[in-house]
């Protein structure tokens, strides 16, 4: 087998920045050693430098197919102070360095492993078991998982369950070690808001102009919450955390199952339980500003685009409305949403099993389902019914946030989480029966 570490260390050093991406030497690296094991493999690709790769194993037959998909491509390092070269895939004091190294070059390293340990053994999985290596996840996936869903679906025909980001890392909150595991995630949804109001020469000022009424815009979405809706994903991760833990954060937790007493429970335990708060509403993040073209000209229309991300149990009508009430009836809402409405409850039949898997390595953790707060390239796959969850494992040291060094400055894994980590998938793989 392979060496997890040197694989990574390699697979860091190859700049897949998307945009461009140029996943293509990614893509061809990991080939070359899924080709090892004599493993059936196919290419597709909407454009040849960020081609997709898809191998499977047969199994025997007793269970549907189970999918393994991660991206290798990685956001931007632009205008982030890095400590070491975030493409030069050094190992310093215990932590391999570099963009990717957990979003998720690292994981996609654990996958490859699983997958052709399990290849070379004497023992075919229950069902078969696939694999995609994807390009653009971090760019919509139209290159990507939303090319390959959309136009040659039958590679995943036979597929229930499949596994990707986010998750099977631990979360302390109140002294335990949570373990989430995404079965959800927020669906994005872009609001573009026009507020208009009369224009005119800069050397005449005039009250209540568009670009006061952008202040007040902003002013009041910085005050204002949406109410909070508690989906089937959150209402699942909250009673599996509410059991154990004790004290003030099990109250707080409890106060958090009602939509009436949700708020008072983030004001309660600020700090622990705000990693929590976005799965809790639908959220809008203000990122563009458009207007303005000349200095002395008082411009009739401001342009402002929301990232707006929706809880799986809401509905774009709805946030809309919501979004309404913050701003007033005199600003224009309008939107668009990226992919479509997963299913309001997941399948939790996997679960018991990733949990497991976590649970031999760490007995004192807890795994909980997790409705994620962003995309993934899950809700491509969701679209062919296809059920998502967030698994890629590793064991952490205390006070090492994922969350926080994810598409950052200075984000790095620590070497001695890789292989357990693709050991824990391949008992996935090993262990599963169709559930
Ligand atoms: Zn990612």
């Amino acid at each position: 087998m392979f060496d997890p570490v040197a694989v990574l260390q390699d697979l860091v050093r190859l700049d897949t920045t998307n945009p461009p991406g140029n996943e293509a030497a990614a893509v061809s690296m990991l080939q070359g050693i899924i080709e090892t094991a004599g493993v059936e493999m196919t290419v597709l690709s909407r454009d040849p430098e960020r081609p997709n790769l898809i191998a499977r194993i047969p199994g025997r037959g007793e269970a549907p197919a189970l999918l393994m998909q991660g991206h290798v491509d990685v956001v931007t390092t632009a205008d982030q102070a890095w400590a070491h070269d975030p493409f030069g895939g050094e190992i310093i004091d215990g932590f391999l360095w570099g963009r990717g190294t957990l979003d998720m070059k690292g994981a996609v390293v654990m996958m490859v492993h699983a997958f052709v340990r399990l290849a070379l053994s004497d023992s075919p999985p229950a069902g078969d078991v696939v694999l995609a290596v994807l390009s653009d996840e971090e760019n919509s996936g139209y290159f990507g998982a939303k090319y390959l869903v959309e136009n040659h679906p039958e590679h995943f025909a036979d597929v229930k369950y499949c596994i990707g980001e986010f998750g099977g890392f631990p979360m302390p909150i109140g002294g335990t070690r949570f373990y989430p595991i995404q079965v959800a995630e927020r669906l994005s949804v872009r609001f573009e808001l026009a507020i208009t109001a009369e224009g005119g020469h800069g050397s005449l000022p005039r009250r209540g102009a568009a670009m006061a009424r952008l202040g007040k815009t902003l002013t009041a979405l910085e005050r204002k919450r949406m109410p909070v809706h508690i989906s089937a994903a959150t209402r699942l991760m909250v009673e599996g955390m509410v059991e154990h833990t004790t004290g003030i954060t099990q109250r707080a937790l409890r106060l958090l199952l009602n939509e009436r007493t949700a708020d008072a429970a983030f004001r309660l335990l600020p700090g622990q339980l705000g990693v929590l708060e976005p799965v809790f509403r639908n959220t809008v993040s203000p990122t563009i500003v458009r207007g303005g073209k000349k200095h002395n000209v008082v411009p009739a229309e401001i342009r402002l685009t929301l990232d707006g991300r929706m809880v799986p149990s809401s509905n774009p009508e709805e946030m809309a409305a919501e979004l309404r009430r913050i701003v007033g009836p005199d600003v224009d809402v309008g939107y668009a949403v990226d992919g479509k409405l997963g299913p309001r409850e997941p399948d939790m039949g996997l679960f018991p099993l990733l949990a497991d898997v976590v649970k031999r390595r760490d007995p004192d953790g807890v795994p909980i389902p997790f409705l994620m707060p962003a995309a993934t390239d899950g809700r491509w796959f969701a679209e062919l019914g296809i059920q998502p969850y967030g698994f890629t494992p590793l064991l952490l040291p205390d006070g090492f946030a994922f969350q926080e060094l994810a598409h950052a400055a200075d984000e790095r894994i620590p070497v001695a989480a890789l292989e357990p980590g693709a050991d824990m998938m391949f008992d996935m793989l090993n262990e599963y029966r169709g559930q």
